[in-house]
């Protein structure tokens, strides 16, 4: 079996502040944070996701746990609301160590706690991380990849493709709200292609195009390592689908629902 995350040897929580703010497309923001604390973080590349901490409306500062491990969960929990901070997960979309930054891209849709933050957020406005390490780990020996996501999981497919070997050969599924988020420009080996499925239409399900799109595909012969995260009936659907119709074995499938169609994340 595929180990599910690789997390990092030593880790702390980490609170950093807002450096700056950026619209990358019609539906995503990027938010870029820094300070000292970051000398504490080392970015791995490919998915490397945190747990990011802000502050709830009407709060005047950041209360970060005091752990350094899993029981920092309790420990946030156990907070009155009055104190608790917002937890969410969310990937280091790109980091500049030299240059003390690292950038976290949110998808945005109306009214969460997370797109609420990152659509007001302020140079100086503080934030927390707690490092989560990677899930993307692709097994020695596979002549090519699928990656599938949606737009919860762009940061994460364009992060691995940045970090990839110029000899990766990828088939890349990449389902955003709107034409107007796809990217001019994607930084990847010349042997993996972006299939850009835009939805277009904002009563269709948030992954509903991709599943639909990869299951007609027509897809490479050979041994297979496919990474597939987003709203979770796409990454389950999928898995389900490559089981059972295209026969990859169990192991060499990632899949992950990044987030649930109706429901809050915990914290
Ligand atoms: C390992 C991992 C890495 C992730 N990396 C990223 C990332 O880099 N960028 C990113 O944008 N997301 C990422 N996500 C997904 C993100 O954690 C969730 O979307 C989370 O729910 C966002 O919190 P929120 O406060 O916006 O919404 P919540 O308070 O959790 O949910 C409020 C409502 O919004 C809905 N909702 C949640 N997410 C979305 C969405 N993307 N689109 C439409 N409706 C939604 C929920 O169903 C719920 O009804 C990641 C998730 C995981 C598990």
């Amino acid at each position: 079996m595929l180990p599910k995350v690789r997390l990092p040897d030593t880790r702390r929580m980490i609170t950093l502040e807002v450096l700056g703010r950026t619209r990358t497309t019609a539906n995503f923001t990027t938010v870029t944070l820094g300070g000292p604390g970051l000398e504490h973080f080392r970015p791995t590349g490919d998915d490397q996701t945190v747990r990011l901490f802000f502050p709830r409306d009407g709060q005047d500062g950041l209360r970060m746990p005091t752990f350094n491990n899993e029981a920092w969960m309790a420990e946030v929990l156990l907070l009155p609301k009055s104190r608790r901070p917002w937890v969410r997960n969310f990937t280091i979309r790109r980091a500049r160590p030299e240059q003390g930054e690292v950038d976290i891209e949110f998808a945005l849709h109306a009214g969460s706690p997370a797109s609420s933050w990152a659509t007001r957020a302020r140079p100086g406005d503080p934030a927390g991380i707690f490092d989560m390490g990677v899930s993307y780990l692709p097994p020695a020996g596979v002549d090519w990849q699928l990656l599938v996501g949606d737009e919860s999981a762009l940061p994460a497919i364009l992060a691995i493709l940045e970090n990839a070997p110029e000899s990766l050969i990828a088939e890349v599924f990449l389902e955003v709200p709107e034409t107007a988020d796809i990217r001019d420009e994607v930084v990847k080996p010349e042997g993996a292609r972006v299939h850009w499925l835009p939805r277009d239409d904002s009563s269709a399900r948030p992954g509903s195009r991709a599943l639909e799109t990869v299951t007609k595909a027509a897809l490479p012969p050979g041994r297979c390592y496919a990474w597939l995260a987003g709203e979770a009936k796409l990454p389950t659907g999928l898995r389900r689908h490559l089981v059972n119709e295209r026969g990859l074995p169990k192991q060499d499938i990632a899949f992950y629902g990044y987030w649930r169609l109706g429901r809050s994340s915990p914290g």
